[in-house]
């Protein structure tokens, strides 16, 4: 039960629109709980439409100002944002770990993975550069150039309040667009700060806009003809939604959807105690950290041959030990290493998913669902669980948990390993642990995933390569940030130039030629 509900300290967050607090006009509203506690220590508000578009009008009168101010410009802009992100990186930490519950280190360790997509669109200018052929035909001279969009959306999950939103705007911005954020609903605070942040690093005022909301305030997003492009990351089915619908109103898309990452360990690995150790310590952190709650967290290990029995028993040994409470909290001095869930509801969810595991018939390991943590007995709180013998016919297996629950699969062969992984509908991150440089090359080559870790469990790409899934996993042609992300926030164009010159050659009625 939670505790009763002090009505007068509860403040409603407002959006951030042309610059300042506005309060929305929508009068439907959300609570904001903290998962530790399970107390509401705020509430959202879901915009209506009428919001939507003061946000969108906003964003658009401000970008033929935004877009005609030169890229050095809007980098410099983005150097003192860099600098205030990481100047209050412990504010932004507590906001994260307040509203979403995973730990400090965890939460600043995510604000940093952002600020490096902040670093790589600080170098926009020499990104938008275009390219120059001279005398393509007799006095013909020909470049390219990459523009801006218009304005852009942002429509972001619950799982990393500042990382994600950090993959979109810095980018878009930097490439002479304006944005307007939709954070998820659950976790509204950090952003509305980072907007903060903007407009102390002089960004002008209109070029980034925050709106909250549920389905109502997104498909009025998908739907307003202002908006040119939607980044979205979250749940495949929603996606997927987003990803047809807005095509079908004229926008381009990226839709990040949800995973089932694969942990292949070969029998190499469990054949030195030093290389078990180094296995189990990294695949703790993939399965178990944040809770679980994370799109690149490891969710099944494939143990290959004579790996899976000594495996399966480490993996054991450490999981029962793992410090577990909430985010912003010690034990004898260290971190915690997994704090909450998001919500009630998803932690009931998740352990409604070992019910059924044992009920499918997976070997239950280790059990986290009798954890009690003293003192906060109504936070979201659930142990880790460890499952064997999970095939790939069971639910546990099939659907995407998003909880701290690990599901062992065993298999013969790092062919039938490969096999099982290309069929699995979602498609984002994998690795295989191994010390066979030709098993490696072999994984690298045949497996049909977007990011691949070489004993490297999560394999999140660094902000100047790009990040994204394949299949289920990614609706869209672009990922994000890097490259593809320049590439999704511009538009090319090609330019062909003449001047009249005595000697040029005349011009026809014949398709032109090189002359
Ligand atoms: P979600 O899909 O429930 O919500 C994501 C966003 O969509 C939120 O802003 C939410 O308000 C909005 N939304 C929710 N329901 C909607 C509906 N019916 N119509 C329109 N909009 C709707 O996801 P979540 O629970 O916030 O986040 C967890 C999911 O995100 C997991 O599936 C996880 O794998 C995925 N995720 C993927 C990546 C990736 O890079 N592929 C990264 C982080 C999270």
């Amino acid at each position: 039960m939670n505790k009763p509900v002090d009505m007068q300290n509860i403040q409603t967050v407002p959006l951030w629109i042309d610059g300042k607090h506005k309060q929305a006009a929508g009068a439907r509203s959300g609570e904001i709980t903290n998962p530790a506690t399970g107390r509401v220590t705020g509430r959202v508000p879901f915009c209506n439409a009428a919001d939507i578009d003061a946000a969108v009008q906003a964003a658009s009168r401000a970008f033929p100002a935004w877009r005609d101010s030169p890229p050095l410009r809007r980098a410099r802009i983005l150097m003192r944002f860099r600098e205030l992100l990481d100047r209050n990186r412990d504010q932004l930490a507590a906001l994260i770990t307040a509203e979403h519950g995973k730990t400090l280190a965890d939460a600043g360790g995510s604000v940093q993975r952002g600020i490096e997509v902040v670093e790589f669109a600080m170098g926009i200018p020499h990104l938008v550069k275009g390219e120059h052929s001279e005398e393509v035909g007799t006095g013909v001279d020909t470049h390219s150039l990459r523009q801006p969009l218009g304005v852009c959306a942002g429509i972001t999950p619950f799982n990393f309040p500042i990382m994600v939103p950090l993959w979109m705007f810095p980018v878009a911005l930097a490439c002479g667009n304006t944005f307007v954020l939709k954070p998820s609903e659950k976790v509204p605070s950090a952003a509305m700060r980072m907007a903060e942040l903007l407009k102390e690093a002089g960004l002008p005022d209109g070029v980034f806009n925050v709106v909250h909301g549920d389905k109502e305030a997104v498909d009025a997003l998908l739907g307003h003809p202002g908006i040119k492009a939607i980044s979205f990351v979250g749940s495949t089915p929603i996606a997927k939604y987003i990803y047809e619908t807005a095509s079908k109103n004229g926008k381009r898309v990226q839709a990040l959807g949800g995973a089932k990452n694969h942990a292949v360990v070969l029998p190499d690995m469990t054949a030195s105690v030093a290389d078990l150790e180094f296995t189990v310590d990294g695949l703790m952190g993939a399965a178990y950290g944040s809770a679980g709650e994370r799109c690149m967290s490891i969710s099944a290990v494939v143990a290959v041959g004579a790996s899976a029995d000594p495996l399966v028993a480490k993996l054991r040994e450490k999981a029962s030990q793992l410090r577990i409470g909430p985010g912003d909290s010690k034990v004898d001095g260290k971190d915690m290493d997994m704090g909450p869930l998001v919500t009630r509801a998803h932690r009931d969810k998740v352990a409604g998913y070992v019910d059924k595991g044992l009920a499918e018939g997976a070997k239950l390991v280790l059990d986290g669902r009798g954890l009690k943590v003293t003192e906060h007995q109504d936070g979201n709180f659930l142990g880790a669980s460890l499952f064997d013998h999970v095939k790939t016919d069971m639910t546990i297996y099939k659907d995407e948990i998003f909880g701290p629950v690990l599901c062992v699969l065993r298999v013969d062969t790092l062919d039938d390993a490969i096999r099982m992984i290309n069929a699995n509908p979602y498609a984002n991150g994998t690795a295989v642990f191994t010390r066979s440089g030709g098993a490696a090359r072999k994984f690298e080559r045949e497996i049909e995933v977007g990011m691949v870790g070489i004993n490297v469990p999560i394999p999140v790409p660094i902000a100047f390569f790009s990040f994204g899934g394949w299949r289920n996993s990614l609706f869209g042609d672009q990922h994000v940030h890097g490259m593809e992300g320049v590439r999704f926030y511009t538009r090319g164009k090609v330019v062909t130039t003449r001047w009249p010159d005595a000697n040029a050659v005349p011009q026809g009625f014949n398709m032109p030629t090189l002359g």
